[in-house]
């Protein structure tokens, strides 16, 4: 069987883990703020700290600017639940927009017209690590009469003027938008490290800040790194120099990444760019070359001027299918050892979202970039010939399919 996305594990994590295990020095320490400082000098924003969890991290910012009961936040209707959870969590309400059918990330030219005097903010999902349109976006929020109609209630709100751009870059670590990595193209962008994502850490995640004028990014990195632990003014390494009294500045959380999260990161991070994209990218690239001759495939968006990917899901479509003969297809897939998935059910199809009252009928261009959708593997790991069974088995699935009709 050719599973569908294993963590790349090599003999230097093995050993900077085993490292981190025998130094003493297990939960957040110096690895840790070692890997937060390579994300930033890697990506060029001021700062970054490492979380539990890219769901914890979007969490955190909302929490601090404020969102809650009363508020909107606008999601694409088209991504993991997490995107969306967060939003609920903090007692505010998700406002889901529609995406473009091409790239399958949020339609900006939906955008205006769901906005109301109680959006707060809007998070943008690179979906399959290809960027959102970020320059369109900042347009939008800009404009005099959406700032005008913006309503500020906390001082961070008031201090932004605007709408904060959140993105949830879990799929987008190392790709470019206009020349620019992620990590600096919004607000604040934030980054998965889950066990599936291009670059893990098991589980984990980070935030990485870019805010602008009056904020201040090493201040405010100072501030969540004490409310992702407790809101305690001294975390356990501070504590070791004999200076053991601290205090809780608020009734924070608990969403710090460990020294041994940290040192599988680090060695991910020195290898991403020299063997991570660019095998990920050959495998893209063999993937489009073998289903480009076939009418039948719809071969995703992954580059062009403005935008490169971090090749994260390979998002196949199948033209003139519906969501059942998909279905059909993936099992026949997996019949032929192969392990594919579909990213994602659009939230409208989740039972929570479906009771809340979201439809999927509003939100058509996401559901059909659905129907027809299915995620082929793509990781380091995968030998050429994986990707020519991987071909075969999603080819000759697909005709039979086809044929059947
Ligand atoms: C994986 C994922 C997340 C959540 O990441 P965690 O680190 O598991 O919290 C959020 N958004 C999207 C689009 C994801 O795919």
């Amino acid at each position: 069987m050719i599973p569908f996305s294993p963590p790349k594990i090599n003999q230097e994590i093995i050993e900077e883990i085993t490292d981190t295990l025998k130094s003493g020095w297990i939960t957040t320490g110096p690895k840790t703020k070692l890997f937060e400082k390579k994300i930033s000098e890697y990506c060029g924003n001021p700062s970054t700290l490492c979380v539990s969890s890219a769901t914890a991290g979007l969490e955190l910012i909302l929490r601090w600017f404020g969102i809650g009961e009363g508020d909107e936040v606008i999601v694409p209707a088209y991504t993991y639940c997490a995107t969306a959870n967060v939003v609920v969590h903090c007692g505010a309400k998700p406002v889901l927009a529609d995406i473009n059918k091409d790239d399958f990330c949020i339609d900006v030219s939906k955008l205006k017209s769901l906005i109301t005097p109680n959006t707060k903010v809007i998070i943008p999902v690179d979906i399959a690590g290809y960027p959102a349109d970020y320059d369109s976006i900042f347009s939008l929020v800009n404009e005099q009469d959406v700032r005008s109609k913006f309503n500020a209630k906390t001082q961070e709100q008031k201090d932004l003027g605007r709408i904060l751009i959140l993105s949830d870059a879990a799929h987008s670590f190392g790709a470019f938008y206009k020349g620019k990595r992620t990590g600096v193209c919004t607000d604040i962008t934030v980054f998965s490290f889950h066990a599936v994502k291009n670059l893990t850490t098991a589980e984990g995640g980070a935030i990485a800040l870019n805010l602008p004028e009056p904020f201040e990014n090493e201040k405010l990195y100072s501030f969540f790194n004490i409310m992702s632990l407790h809101g305690q003014s001294k975390d356990a390494l501070a504590k070791t120099a004999g200076n053991w009294r601290y205090d809780v500045i608020s009734a924070g959380y608990k969403a710090n990444m460990t020294d041994i999260q940290a040192s599988m990161g680090l060695v991910e991070i020195k290898l991403y760019d020299k063997e991570t994209i660019p095998r990920r990218k050959e495998i893209f690239d063999m993937y489009s070359k073998a289903f480009a001759s076939f009418s039948w495939a719809k071969c995703p968006l992954y580059e062009n001027d403005t935008n490169t990917s971090s090749y994260h899901v390979y998002l196949l479509r199948i033209n003139g299918i519906d969501e059942n003969m998909r279905d059909d297809i993936i099992s026949r897939i997996f019949k032929k050892e192969v392990a594919v998935n579909v990213h994602f059910q659009p939230l409208p199809l989740l039972s929570f979202y479906k009771n809340l009252g979201y439809k999927m009928g509003d939100y058509p261009v996401s559901y059909s970039n659905y129907a027809c959708e299915i995620s082929l593997p793509v990781y380091f790991d995968l030998t050429n010939n994986d990707v020519e069974t991987v071909i075969n088995a999603v080819k000759t699935s697909v005709e039979e399919v086809l044929k059947s009709v």
